[in-house]
């Protein structure tokens, strides 16, 4: 049975319904992508990568183009995600967004495959993103140092009696 060229709504439809279906997943339609690539923006919960001082919130937001040249599914674009995290300076959480400029996956799909799954890239691209030592600030100045304790004449005369 030939398949109809899509249409961008019963497109969206798919996927969002998909998203419901199948829990928290980034599904691409395959069997109804336009040939020439289509481009898909939205938003998916699929981060569930919780540490101590790493929360995300909302989803992951896409702006991606998928194509398929022959058994390759090409797909590539921009992904960020919202995470509240601790400031490696000062400690305090912060909110900001990770970006990822440059996704890119590429996925095999054969003949009857109706749904390409690059949730697990998508998850890892975000995750690798993430910054090592995050700051609230650039000009975080770290955590507040105790003033210097007032000099004390006693162990100024110690060291008198060391030399
Ligand atoms: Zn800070």
């Amino acid at each position: 049975m030939k398949v109809a060229p899509p249409q961008s709504a019963d497109f969206w439809y798919n996927i969002q319904s998909m998203h419901q279906e199948q829990e928290k997943r980034l599904l691409i339609d395959v069997a109804r992508l336009a040939p020439e690539g289509e481009d898909l923006a939205g938003e998916a919960d699929i981060v569930d990568y919780e540490q101590e001082f790493v929360h995300p919130f909302g989803g992951v937001r896409y702006r991606l183009h998928a194509q398929q040249f022959g058994t390759e599914l090409l797909v590539m674009g921009h992904l960020e995600q919202d995470f509240t995290l601790a400031c490696s300076r000062c400690g305090k959480d912060f909110d900001t967004t990770v970006h990822v400029d440059d996704f890119t996956v590429s996925v095999e799909v054969g003949e009857e495959d109706e749904w390409a799954d690059i949730t697990d890239d998508a998850r890892e691209s975000v995750i690798l993103a993430m910054p090592t030592y995050p700051v609230c600030d650039e000009a975080c100045p770290g955590i507040l140092q105790e003033a210097e304790p007032p000099a004390d004449d006693r162990w100024n005369a110690l060291d008198g009696l060391k030399v």
